[in-house]
């Protein structure tokens, strides 16, 4: 806390993974030895830079860019941009340090790191974002590469940003380099079921998880928060799978429609007219918009957090139990707080972390860039099959970590340290870097 002040999000994430690798630590001294935890917890590399553009009426703006490198002990760094006006270096040190073991269960040749700004594309037009977008890859491009960094999207950066990114990045690098950025137009490198991956992967991951003594999500009653890629995509393969999404929602509030979210209309609001979801409300009579409140009152089986951090504290865990959920499966990064998961767990609520359920998105991103090395494109069914397969390989992961260390049914723990053990261990045989 005192080396890294003012970093709350920082500092959760890390606790929450130091808290379950002590027994690790115990059974390999040798991490002890090498100063391992020590070195995971200071990124290899933190750029920060100044990403001034002017907007449509000709005032001039500045904004803060980040790029976290954390851990390359696996591969070239791999996570997300988000540009939300929250975002500043304790968001995204937390948003690395977690892909760090994210991207390790995947079993992928990927390192951990995140980047963004404190930009908020919301109420600016295309050519705004494109012009922002343009400037933020005129300094991040000398740090990114194929081999070194390969940024994807996050909250605010979806196919459009990925887009303008790519163009500028080509533009000055004079380099058709389709390696660079994951979550591309299939039109230049894109991989089917990117766009799908994450939402599609935790719906995955929380049907193994119910399929262990239950049914699966077929029947199940589901509400998932936001209304972005992940939750988007979530609530689809939810309803292929024979569940009802009955509500979601946006930072101003949540949407509910007993009969099933409408997944049409809500990807034209959301992602054509990029309008706001009591639009939905007003098209379709027999749902109601409700302003200013959690959709966590919203009583479900299953939970699916797809917004952003710490949506879910004590008092939305509460209402959950209440409510008679007996599952949740993060889709977003750490969107429960510690509090939280403690209720949900002494509920007997089943409880999935992003690292383990979100992973879908960047397992997608690696197959990306493995297509793009070898110059093929791989089918919407392949690709969606691997990433089924996947899931199911992360959910044994952490299921029999788990078992290993005598906390079955613990995902937190499994995860923490199916992730922790194939990092450490890289980093003891690349010595002292
Ligand atoms: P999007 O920008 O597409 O969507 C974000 C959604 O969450 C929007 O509905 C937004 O509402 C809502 N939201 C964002 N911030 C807040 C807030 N502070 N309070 C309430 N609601 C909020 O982002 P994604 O769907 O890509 O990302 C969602 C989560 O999933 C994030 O935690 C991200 O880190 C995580 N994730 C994403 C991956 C990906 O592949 N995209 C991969 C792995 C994890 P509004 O429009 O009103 O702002």
């Amino acid at each position: 806390v005192q080396r890294n002040p003012g970093e709350p999000e920082f500092h959760q994430a890390v606790r929450e993974v130091l808290e379950s690798i002590g027994p690790v630590l115990d059974r390999h001294p040798e991490y002890a030895r090498a100063q391992v935890v020590e070195r995971i917890c200071e990124p290899e590399r933190q750029v920060i830079f100044r990403v001034p553009w002017e907007d449509d009426r000709g005032r001039v703006r500045v904004n803060r860019g980040f790029r976290v490198e954390f851990n390359s002990a696996l591969g070239p760094y791999k996570g997300g941009l988000r540009f939300h006006p929250s975002v500043y270096l304790g968001i995204v040190k937390f948003l690395g340090f977690e892909q760090i073991f994210k991207n390790a269960l995947t079993g992928l040749p990927i390192g951990g790191g995140k980047g963004g700004a404190d930009f908020d594309p919301r109420g600016r037009s295309e050519r705004e974002v494109m012009r922002f977008c343009q400037s933020f890859m005129t300094e991040l491009y000398r740090h990114i590469g194929a081999q070194t960094d390969v940024p994807a999207g996050d909250i605010g950066v979806g196919a459009r940003e990925i887009g303008y990114l790519f163009g500028q990045y080509k533009r000055i690098t004079n380099r058709y380099e389709s390696g660079v950025l994951t979550g591309k137009g299939l039109s230049y490198g894109g991989a089917q079921v990117r766009r799908e991956a994450t939402g599609y992967g935790a719906v995955f991951f929380a049907e193994e998880m119910l399929a262990r003594g239950g049914d699966g999500l077929a029947g199940r009653r589901v509400v998932v928060s936001g209304s972005g890629n992940v939750a988007v995509y979530a609530i689809e393969k939810v309803h292929q799978l024979g569940g009802t999404v009955v509500a979601c929602s946006d930072s101003t509030g949540y949407l509910l429609d007993e009969k099933g979210i409408d997944l049409t209309l809500l990807r034209e609001i959301k992602e054509e007219r990029r309008g706001r979801l009591d639009e939905y409300a007003r098209e379709v009579p027999h749902a109601v918009a409700v302003s200013g409140r959690t959709v966590w009152e919203v009583p479900c089986d299953v939970a699916l957090p797809c917004a952003t951090q710490n949506e879910i504290g004590g008092a939305e865990a509460a209402a959950l139990v209440a409510g008679g959920c007996v599952a949740v499966v993060e889709g977003a990064n750490m969107p429960t707080t510690p509090e939280a998961v403690r209720l949900l767990r002494a509920a007997g609520v089943r409880f999935a972390p992003g690292k383990a359920a979100n992973a879908g998105g960047v397992a997608v991103s690696a197959l990306e860039m493995q297509q793009n090395a070898s110059r093929d494109a791989w089918s919407f069914a392949r690709s969606e099959q691997r990433l089924r397969e996947t899931m199911r390989d992360i959910h044994a992961r952490c299921w029999d970590t788990a078992e290993e260390y005598g906390r079955p049914g613990d995902y937190v723990l499994g995860a923490n340290v199916a992730g922790f053990r194939r990092v450490a261990e890289t980093m003891l045989a690349h010595g002292l870097v």
